[in-house]
This record gives structure tokens, sequence and C-alpha cells, in this order.
């Protein structure tokens, strides 16, 4: 019998596993795994918990309902707590396991989570599957993916890139050894991330949910009117909320893809349906970027020669808060304390008067989101800031957005701004 160790990361899903196509065979036993790394819990360089309430309720919600999913395939997730180094070492010595399979991260932290691995001699393979198209399929090599979008985007639709179908949930997985709860240090993912009673906001969360959601929002009319709907600031069906399923893997782009061209097929394509693909994309450019450029979009310069940015302390910590004094950017960023979400053209907009009108560091902002977002995703958010603050891909370098313009055009009877400040 060989045991290999399955570690979920940012795929807390069973369906379009690209991993679990050819790992099984019959002698064969899966120890399947989370591991919380108490890093989390640290408070940030700039002084607060690094990952916020909202987050963590999230995550929580996500594993269990993980969980509930892999019994129904005979298996059980074992929820570990430490340092990925310190926590899988012992436990792989202590399975036997031959292998840790995960998925692959293409950002600094987590690729040093599995070079420690390594290091230590155990045999990781990592599998990418977090973008919707395969970098095997681009028509450049990634260390050559276009810098700006358009270039990008135009390339790849020239080409007439595929987008490779879902893998469907398997009808059963290899059994967990002997035992198997033994190794867990927590019974509850609550327990395992640390939820305070009351913690966090309980948005349905995990692979039910996401897609419970995908399907929800590709019901006529609300994909054909994406294009004239996505800027709103509010609206349960303005935008599709697939970021929420998709930063945890509980939903795979593939699967929204495959579900997007059902749509299509049956009720037609239009410009709304094309700009969700549009959207996607910009999705894969940010990872795509990350597998060409790695650590330089994490320094403060990103990938322009710009100086370090300016910061202000005080001024960012109102912008955290929501009493900065210019009303749309604090109803923006109450609404993102309250919920962990805002819309992209809020994010654009308590972004931009950051790093523009309060010269405070980008690389704050995208903390506070880090902490706060319930999509957080690494590759957006970074890719995002980087952008929004003219260090990233922008060939314009950076656009401020005027707030009091934004205001008019978004919320123009005040609505939003006055639902989320209490007045
Ligand atoms: P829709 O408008 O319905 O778009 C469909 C999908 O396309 C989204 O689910 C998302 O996967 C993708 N998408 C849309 N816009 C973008 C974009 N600008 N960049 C990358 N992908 C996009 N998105 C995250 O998922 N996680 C983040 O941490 C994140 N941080 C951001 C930080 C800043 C400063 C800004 C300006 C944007 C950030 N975004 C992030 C991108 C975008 O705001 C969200 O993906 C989007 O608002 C999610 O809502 P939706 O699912 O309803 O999107």
């Amino acid at each position: 019998m060989h045991t290999h160790i399955y570690w979920f990361r940012k795929d807390l899903r069973v369906h379009d596993q690209a991993a679990w196509r050819d790992a099984q065979d019959a002698g064969e036993r899966w120890l399947m795994v989370y591991v919380h790394d108490p890093a989390q819990d640290a408070p940030t360089a700039w002084g607060f918990e690094r990952m916020g309430q909202n987050r963590r309720r999230h995550l929580a919600q996500s594993l269990s309902d993980l969980n509930t999913q892999l019994q129904a395939l005979g298996q059980t997730l074992v929820l570990l707590r430490g340092p990925v180094e310190a926590t899988l070492l012992p436990l792989a010595q202590a399975v036997q396991a031959q292998t840790v399979v995960c998925e692959a991260v293409a950002a600094p932290e987590e690729q040093a989570q599995v070079q420690a691995l390594r290091d230590a001699g155990l045999v990781v393979q990592t599998v990418w599957q977090s973008s919707l198209l395969d970098p095997d399929d681009l028509p450049f090599v990634v260390d050559e993916v276009p810098t700006v979008f358009t270039a990008f985007r135009q390339a790849v639709e020239n080409a007439r890139v595929p987008v490779r179908a879902p893998r469907p949930v398997p009808s059963a997985l290899p059994p967990p050894p002997p035992d198997a709860g033994l190794w867990a240090h927590h019974h509850s993912a609550d327990a395992l991330l640390g939820l305070r009673d009351g913690g966090g906001t309980t948005v349905a969360a995990g692979e039910t949910a996401a897609l419970a959601q995908l399907r929800e929002y590709l019901t006529p009319p609300w994909p054909t009117r994406y294009k004239q709907t996505r800027n709103a600031l509010e609206g349960q069906h303005t935008s599709s909320r697939w970021s929420i399923g998709l930063a945890s893997g509980a939903l795979s782009p593939r699967r929204v893809w495959a579900e997007l061209k059902a749509y299509e097929a049956q009720h037609g394509a239009n410009d709304g349906t094309y700009w969700l693909w549009f959207e996607l994309l910009w999705r894969d450019d940010f990872r795509f970027l990350h597998l060409r450029h790695g650590r330089r979009l994490y320094g403060a310069s990103g990938l322009s020669s710009l100086p370090a940015p300016t910061h202000h302390p005080e001024a960012y910590w109102r912008w955290c808060e929501g009493t900065t004094g210019e009303r749309i950017v604090d109803a923006g960023m109450r609404e993102l304390a309250a919920t962990g979400w805002i819309s992209n053209r809020m994010r654009q907009i308590v972004a931009s008067y950051l790093v523009h009108d309060l010269a405070c560091d980008w690389r704050a902002g995208a903390a506070w989101f880090e902490s706060q977002l319930i999509d957080h995703d690494v590759y957006s958010n970074q890719g995002n800031w980087l952008y929004v603050s003219g260090r990233g891909t922008d060939p314009r370098q950076g656009r401020r957005f005027n707030p009091q313009k934004q205001s008019q055009e978004h919320d123009p009877d005040g609505r939003y701004q006055a639902r989320w400040l209490g007045d």
C-alpha cells in the first residue's frame, strides 16, 4: 500500500481537481490535509491581524463544506495547525507517505513552503490548476507573457487558445490510512482558525455555496446585462460574485467557463457574456504575470523604476477605519469591514484614494485588503494594487479616480453612502 498526502491549499473543492486524475490506483491510500499556518495569525508589519474575522469565518465554512464533500467520497479532511514544514514533515514520516501532492501557488510565501518541504527531503508534486487557460496552451512561454493586458488578451484571442474541460467529481477517492482522524490537531475548522464566538460574517461559503452562486448568476438576464451593470456599487446581481468561490478554490474557473458557455448556448452570447470572459482573462493575466515576474511584484517599486512610495500612518488608519471625511471612500471602507466584500469599482475608488490622495504606500493598502476581503486572492490583489499605483502593468502608469466624480456617476442619489455611513 502506498500512502500519499494531498495538501489542500487554494483548491478547497472536489470538482475539477487536476491532480486527482493521475494519482488514483487501487493500491493507494490518501491522507487529505489542510494546514493553518500560525503566520496567518501574527500581526502584519502594518499593525493588524493578517487574517481578519470575516475571512476566518469564511475559510472555516469553506473547510467544513470541503469535509462534507470528501466524506461523501469516502475520505476525510485532517485539520493541522503549524508551520507547513514542521507539520507535514513529521506527518509524512509517521504515515510513511511517499509523496505530498498539492496545487502550485506562484507567490513567494507559498513557493517557500514547498521549497522548505523539498529541502527537508520530501517529494512534493505541485500541480498548476488555478487559471482558466493552461500555461502550456498559451501562444507564448510564460516568461514572455506580455506586460500590458490588451496585448495579452489579443494574443490569446487571436490564437483561439482553448479552455480545457473541467474534470468531473470522482465517484470515489482512495481511502485514508486507518485512524486518519487521529492525526488531526483540531476537529473543527472554527477551532483550527481560532474563531471568536460570533466573529465574522455569515456569507455562505465553500463549494456547495459557490456552485449555487454560479448557477444563480447564470440565470437570464444577469450575464446578458453584465456589461451595463458591472460598475454598480451595489445590487445582488450587478456582478457575478464568483470571486468569492474562485479565491478559496471552492469554484474552478474552468467550471465557470463550461457553465457560461452552456448559458450562451441556451440564451445567446452578447457583449455581457463576452465581458465575463474578458474579466476572467484579467484574473489569468495576474496569475501569468506572477509566473513571469515573481518576487518583483512584491517590491516597493513593483515593475516600475519609481522610488519607494511615501506613507502616512495616521491617514492610513483613517482610511482603514472609514473616517477620512471623503464620504464615498468611507462608505466603501465600512462596507468592506462589515461584509468582507466590495464591488470592483469601490475597490478602484478606495485604492486610488489611498495611493493618490493620501500618498500612502500601496503595500499597506494591499495588506488591509488581504486581511479583510473574503475573496482575497494573492495574484489579483497584488496585481490590481500595483496597477492602481502605477507600479504594475498600466500603460498609463497609474490613474486617479476623482471621488466626487465617481460619487456623481455611481451613487447620484447618495443611497449607497447613506447606507454605510448610517445617515
Ligand atoms: P465580476 O465583475 O463578476 O467578474 C467576474 C470575475 O472576473 C471575477 O469573479 C474575477 O474572478 C474576475 N475579475 C473581475 N475583475 C477583475 C480584476 N480587476 N482583476 C482580476 N480579476 C478580475 N479580485 C479578487 O478576486 N481578489 C482580490 O483580492 C482582489 N483585490 C483587488 C484589489 C484592488 C485594488 C482592485 C481594484 C481589484 C481587486 N480584485 C480582486 C479584482 C476585482 O475587484 C474582483 O475580482 C471583483 O470585484 C469580484 O467581484 P465579482 O466576482 O462580482 O466580479
